[in-house]
């Protein structure tokens, strides 16, 4: 998603305006599951809001490996979306071992391993096959030299106790967790082992204390923003089927809270993602 991009909306020669009327900055949606079917009957006008907005750029991670080409056709359906690929841990009970070998040989052209990890947020009955899958997919994001996207709800002990003896040496970063909600002492554990962290529409709901903390007293290089649309939709539209375009909205909940502008947090974002994914985009 160049176009607005490559239109030059960044850079204006004229003094800087105090107008409210400015172009939203361009964004990255650093996690977003646009191969949900729930996009299906509308995903060229989803694509194309986003567009309108200034989304630059999209990453899917995956869930499933009977998924995976369905992600894979629409990297090459629609310009500016990147795929990961992975086996997500709230479906482990649809992975094998057959995937994990075809996994490895899915990431030809990939930005990332993921979505795994480990979910112990309802029933933890099969928490060791969980760790296996995310062990397995640790190791083969290591062998691509690929950053993980993990998600960590309710675990984030455990998935850094996993990451932490896996020697993770990548020099554009380790990886994410998404939809950061951890202890900024455990922000800090997983900053030192290379690892960003991204926030979406938690962010912008009134008594998300936690997370307001977080994002106010966190390095910039350290964050990336997120939509995980379909899901974690903004507080405004509670209830909605989320999409990329409100991505502005997780953008200006972490500016008021940080009393720093727009275009600061977007620029950091965006460049964050781009060194951790290797995106083939320009940082300006
Ligand atoms: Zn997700």
């Amino acid at each position: 998603m160049s176009e607005r991009h490559s239109a030059g909306t960044s850079a204006s020669p004229e003094p800087v305006s105090v107008s409210t009327s400015a172009m939203p900055p361009d964004l990255i949606d650093t996690h977003i599951h646009f191969d949900d079917d729930r996009f299906d009957t509308d995903r060229d006008r989803v694509y194309h809001n986003a567009i309108d907005a200034g989304i630059r750029a999209m990453v899917i991670p995956a869930t499933v490996q009977h998924r995976w080409s369905k992600i894979q056709h629409l990297t090459t359906q629609y310009d500016g979306v990147f795929a990961a690929y992975g086996l997500h841990p709230l479906f482990c009970d649809q992975h094998t071992d057959q995937h994990l070998d075809q996994l490895s040989h899915q990431l030809h052209r990939a930005v990332g391993v993921g979505e795994c990890g480990l979910d112990k947020h309802k029933d933890t009955t099969d928490l060791q096959r969980q760790r296996q899958f995310f062990e397995a997919q640790i190791n083969i994001a290591r062998d691509a030299n690929l950053p993980l996207i993990i998600h960590a709800r309710n675990s984030l002990e455990d998935v850094i106790d996993m990451l932490k003896p896996a020697a993770l040496n990548r020099s554009h970063g380790n990886g994410v967790i998404h939809s950061f909600n951890g202890s900024i002492q455990q922000a800090h554990r997983l900053i030192d082992l290379h690892f960003k962290l991204s926030f979406g529409g938690p962010v912008t709901f009134a008594n998300a204390r936690k997370i307001h903390k977080l994002v106010t007293n966190l390095p910039l290089e350290a964050m990336m923003l997120e939509t995980d649309a379909p899901d974690q939709s903004p507080a405004q539209h509670r209830g909605s089927r989320n999409e990329p375009k409100w991505i502005h909205e997780v953008l200006q909940a972490v500016s008021t809270l940080r009393g720093e502008p727009v275009d600061e947090i977007a620029i950091a974002s965006n460049h964050n993602a781009i060194a951790l994914f290797q995106l083939p985009l320009d940082s300006g």
